[in-house]
């Protein structure tokens, strides 16, 4: 069967410009499972030991980064963390705070008075519902303030090492669309799509890998191509040029 390709890269007409390639899309059930099995080989390549970026000690911690770390980067959380902590460092000390000093405490994270009735909201519903453990399963674990799908993922995954989904960030999101592993715009359906294709015990690695790969070589402006090992597998639109 013939290939159906693609070309990539930019059309404009610039002189000292490598042209287009034509990188060929699989079209058999087989051909996307062994481009998969590459992609999945040379993530597993360039970061082997991909760890979540944010500091915590213990899921509930975990839980309190991750609810942070909404539209902040991880470095921001994890200078405010170690703070946070020393401050109030059990689950109790945080359900019984004054919320608008918590929101002070967590000011620089952004979004600081919705992240501290999120942060007090979890506290005090573990508390009342769950005996103060964080239930290991991502129905009840999604009932809990500030514990969305993403975030649960995060603290089942990272925190305890249940596979429960794949945590789809920013990075995952466009990535996966590039790499034309999922055409979803929404992170849940994109997570889905993820969950089909990929085998369970990668699923949790393969969101740390790919956070990496995006934040050092498929950026969002203008992804480092040329120095990018997926680019023979690679027909994303927005490629750029060596
Ligand atoms: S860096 Fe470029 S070649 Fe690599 S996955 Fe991203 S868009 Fe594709």
């Amino acid at each position: 069967m013939k290939s159906k390709c693609y070309y990539v890269g930019s059309f404009a007409p610039m002189p000292n410009v490598t042209p287009p390639r034509l990188i060929p899309k699989p079209k058999t059930a087989a051909e996307k499972q062994a481009r998969l099995r590459k992609i999945l080989n040379t993530l597993e390549k360039l970061y082997p030991d991909a760890v979540c970026a944010l500091h915590h000690s213990n899921p509930w911690e975990l839980l309190v980064a991750t609810i942070l770390s909404a539209q902040c980067t991880d470095e921001r959380v994890n200078k405010v963390t170690p703070g946070l902590f020393a401050k109030y460092p059990t689950m109790q000390d945080l359900a019984h705070a004054d919320v608008r000093e918590i929101a002070l405490d967590v000011k620089s994270t952004g979004f600081f008075n919705n992240k501290a009735k999120s942060i007090q909201g979890a506290a005090r519903t573990l508390i009342e519902q769950f005996g103060g453990e964080i239930p290991r399963d991502i129905e009840q674990l999604t009932k809990v303030p500030g514990a969305a799908r993403k975030t649960a993922n995060v603290v089942l995954g990272t925190g305890f090492g249940i596979p429960s989904g794949v945590v789809v960030d920013t990075h995952v999101t466009r990535i996966a669309n590039r790499l034309d592993l999922s055409r979803q715009s929404d992170a849940v359906k994109i997570e889905k799509d993820l969950m089909k294709i990929l085998p369970q015990d990668r699923w949790i690695l393969f969101s740390h890998q790919v956070i990496h790969f995006g934040r050092r070589i498929c950026v969002a402006r203008k992804p480092k191509c040329a120095e990018c090992p997926l680019d023979p597998l690679c027909y994303a639109k927005d490629k750029t040029l060596a």
